[in-house]
């Protein structure tokens, strides 16, 4: 594997496989990696002939400062993980290689209602950050193909909609939710939780099971209240139960109006805030 941080880097690298027409799957990560993000690149190695990830902990996506300090960081061991699947190249820029100064690197496209609800509401200038960050990294790396998780449902529907918006050269795919075995969504942040509250953080996945089971037979609002209800306990704190649509993340009435249809969900757990989801409908 080699370890690209500069841009002229990569341009060099890189540049050689599109002369020769081929195929670079990109897999944008924050680093502390496990088994979720390496199913992606994975996926990417599969499907491209030239498998680029990334590592950086980008600070403009962070709203809450005390997040950013504390977001793990491992990159001994994520060199480790990658060169054990055959990764070709890891791009660990610095921050000033990916905002120099001089540079306006802000994406200024309106999302409508797709930053406003959910992560957006509740993490204020996150999908800002988030859309900045992935805009530049497409530019610096310019990939066919684009490698994200489902577990980021709004993040990828955000995503996708700045892609369309933009018109830019790459294809969105989207990999299904890794889980630990007793269903916890894989999450860097999940090495910060304790003990006793890791082995209660299967809930949220519970909850999201139990309300597929009864999404057609109650209405919405009720069940929504139920999960999270079901969900408050000790030091487990929802901010948000939704049941929306899965193409404009719009609160879902009738579910007899919609063929795609995801709960999301976000839990405080202690200090550690989790998100998950499923998807419980998806017809087209
Ligand atoms: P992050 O490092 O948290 O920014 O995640 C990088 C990418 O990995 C994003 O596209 C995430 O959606 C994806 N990802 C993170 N956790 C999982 C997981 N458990 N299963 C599938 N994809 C994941």
């Amino acid at each position: 594997m080699k370890r690209l941080i500069k841009q002229s880097t990569i341009d060099k690298a890189l540049d050689k496989h599109r002369r020769r027409g081929q195929s670079i799957g990109f897999t944008p990560t924050l680093g502390a990696l496990h088994r979720g993000h390496l199913q992606l690149m994975q996926q990417s190695q599969q499907a491209c002939d030239v498998a680029v990830c990334s590592i950086f902990v980008n600070p403009t996506q962070f709203n809450d400062p005390n997040d950013l300090k504390k977001y793990p960081r491992t990159l001994k061991a994520d060199k480790a993980l990658l060169e054990s699947i055959g990764m070709d190249y890891l791009f660990n820029p610095l921050a000033d290689e990916v905002y120099p100064e001089g540079l306006d690197t802000g994406v200024n496209i309106d999302f409508g209602q797709l930053d406003k609800v959910m992560e957006g509401a509740m993490r204020p200038g996150h999908f800002a950050g988030v859309a900045q960050v992935v805009k530049r990294l497409l530019d610096m790396v310019r990939p066919t193909h684009l490698y994200m998780g489902q577990k980021d449902f709004q993040q990828f529907t955000i995503i996708q909609h700045m892609i369309d918006h933009l018109s830019i050269p790459v294809e969105l795919v989207v990999c299904p939710i890794v889980r630990e075995e007793d269903g916890l969504a894989m999450s860097s942040r999940n090495r910060r939780l304790s003990d006793h509250t890791r082995s209660r953080a299967t809930i949220l996945y519970k909850t999201l099971l139990s309300a597929k089971e009864s999404y057609t037979s109650m209405p919405i609002a009720d069940l929504e209240r139920d999960c999270l209800t079901s969900m408050t306990f000790d030091e487990f704190k929802p901010e948000y139960f939704s049941i929306v649509d899965g193409h404009t993340l719009q609160p879902v009435v009738n579910v007899s109006d919609h063929h795609y249809i995801v709960a999301c969900t976000a839990v405080w757990a202690g200090d550690v805030r989790l998100i998950d989801n499923v998807i419980f409908r998806h017809s087209s």
